[in-house]
């Protein structure tokens, strides 16, 4: 029996954090048995915000780095498929037919895309319309392999909603080609950031990355943002929202040292310094095996560029499979099959290396 395919993935835009680990890497990793599991280098999403040549040479750079992380955290690529999506040409095509299927108006108004215009600094200048079509992207993402579900943090379901939408609408035109795909949030939906203020992301300089070795895991957590009204270990603290106890509550698996720590600190009987400590401990002791792969992964980069090709070939026969059957669907085949089959065959950067 074939299994029914999973889509997720990230952008190339630096290293894996513990957000991406709680988000959706520990949901991938569950269900690689289950699903025929695609996971996207999503290079040609990095170019919405980051679309200077040196950023897009510095993003080939992190991609050799992100999937070590993938495979260094339990991903095999004997069961899964892992590839660049700007060598799939049927991603472009695809792209381009979706943007008929979703009004403008709904893509403005998600609050994400805001949010990403923001953190890029691009408000003043205007929004791309590639970033505001996004989501269009990520719906040929996963609408190219016919994933049903998908793996992601909170910040992203709204995008997955947007594939949805654009699948019902092609499926309502051309005839039942798309299966609706269902987001997986993980465990923490959305992880906070070290400086308590946002969720833990590349690019705000608040994460404590899966790589980190245990001296700067110790250094970051040192300098956690927790209650700040803590000036002293005999005052009473809060808990609750405390970036400290939600990562103890998400990396600690002694929850009898958890629940303990969180009565004394609620109580004013024990100290920042000591419940950070502990936390150091924890998360020191998760990602030493994620540390030791990753090392003996990255003594041999040929290894990694080989899953990526051989992934990338894997996934291209996916997609133009779809593309075919929408192209059909669609009436955009037949008659005038010569010259499609031409731009089909233009295979754009077929060159993943
Ligand atoms: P960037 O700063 O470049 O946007 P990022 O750290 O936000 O990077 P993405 O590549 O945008 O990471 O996200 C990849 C996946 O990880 C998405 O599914 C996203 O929802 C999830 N994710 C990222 N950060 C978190 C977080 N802090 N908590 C939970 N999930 C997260
Ligand atoms: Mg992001």
């Amino acid at each position: 029996m074939t299994r029914e395919r999973l889509l997720t993935g990230d952008r190339p835009t630096g290293l894996l954090h513990l957000g991406h680990l709680v988000g959706s890497i520990r949901n991938r990793v569950a269900l690689q048995d289950r699903y025929d599991c695609y996971f996207i280098i999503a290079d040609l999403h990095t170019l919405t915000t980051k679309p200077r040549k040196e950023e897009i040479l510095k993003a080939r750079e992190s991609i050799i780095e992100m999937v070590t992380d993938y495979i260094a955290c339990g991903i095999d690529p004997l069961k899964s498929t892992i590839y660049l999506q700007s060598a799939i040409h049927a991603v472009y095509e695809l792209n381009l037919i979706f943007s008929m299927m979703i009004s403008l108006n709904r893509l403005t108004g998600l609050p994400s895309i805001k949010d990403m215009a923001k953190a890029a600094q691009m408000e003043d200048e205007g929004t791309p319309f590639g970033l505001i079509g996004y989501p269009v992207l990520q719906a040929a993402d996963i609408l190219g392999p016919r994933a049903v579900m998908v793996p992601i943090g909170k910040d992203n379901e709204s995008h997955v909603e947007c594939t949805r939408d654009i699948a019902r609408r092609f499926n309502h035109l051309y005839g039942e080609v798309f299966p609706m795909p269902e987001a997986l949030i993980g465990d923490v939906a959305s992880l906070i950031g070290t400086d308590g203020k946002a969720k833990m992301s590349k690019s705000l300089n608040n994460a404590i990355f899966l790589s980190d070795d245990p001296k700067t895991v110790e250094k970051k957590v040192k300098g956690m943002y927790t209650d700040p009204n803590r000036i002293r270990a005999d005052i009473p603290g809060t808990v609750e929202g405390n970036p400290l106890f939600i990562y103890h509550d998400a990396f600690n698996p002694c929850k009898s040292e958890v629940d303990s720590f969180k009565e004394r600190y609620r109580a004013g009987t024990v100290s920042d310094v000591e419940v950070k400590m502990a936390l150091v401990e924890a998360l020191n002791k998760m990602l030493a095996p994620i540390r030791e792969k990753r090392a003996v992964l990255l003594a041999d980069k040929g290894y990694i560029e080989k899953v990526i090709v051989e992934g990338t070939e894997k996934a291209r026969a996916v997609f133009d499979e779809t593309l075919k059957e929408v192209r059909s669907a669609m009436g955009l085949s037949g008659t005038w099959n010569k010259l499609t089959r031409a731009a089909r065959e233009y295979k754009g950067s077929a060159d993943c290396a």
